[in-house]
């Protein structure tokens, strides 16, 4: 069973890949990078799975997924410190506040399309 939400996002990401190899007149797209926060919501092994389904047949199949997965950034709104964290713990490490903005880890980002 394939999860309807990596689906989507691997359907987005090949039309901008499909996009950037038309642009540069490419033949086949060897590696496609990926940066992935982990409260983007995203389940890596999904969409490695996803991926596959998503570009078969298209110029993109066969392409490799290499996913970087970044950590947690936040930023206290009382006291300023920022600090990377765990995903299931947003909170300030010095001071313990709850008030936080999170700088990094939210992002599902397109870095870079390897072409030949
Ligand atoms: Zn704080």
């Amino acid at each position: 069973m394939l999860a309807m939400h990596e689906l989507a996002i691997c359907q987005a990401l090949l039309d901008q890949v499909t996009e950037v190899a038309r642009e540069r007149c490419a033949n086949r797209v060897v590696s496609v990078g990926l940066r992935i926060g982990p409260l983007a919501g995203v389940e890596p092994a999904l969409l490695e799975q996803a991926f596959t389904v998503a570009t078969a047949r298209t110029l993109v199949e066969g392409a490799q997924l290499v996913i970087e997965q970044t950590a947690v950034r936040i930023e206290c709104i009382p006291c300023g410190t920022q600090a990377e964290v765990r995903s299931n713990a947003l909170i300030c490490p010095s001071c313990g506040s709850w008030q936080i903005r999170v700088l990094e880890g939210e992002e599902l980002l397109l870095m870079r399309v390897e072409l030949c």
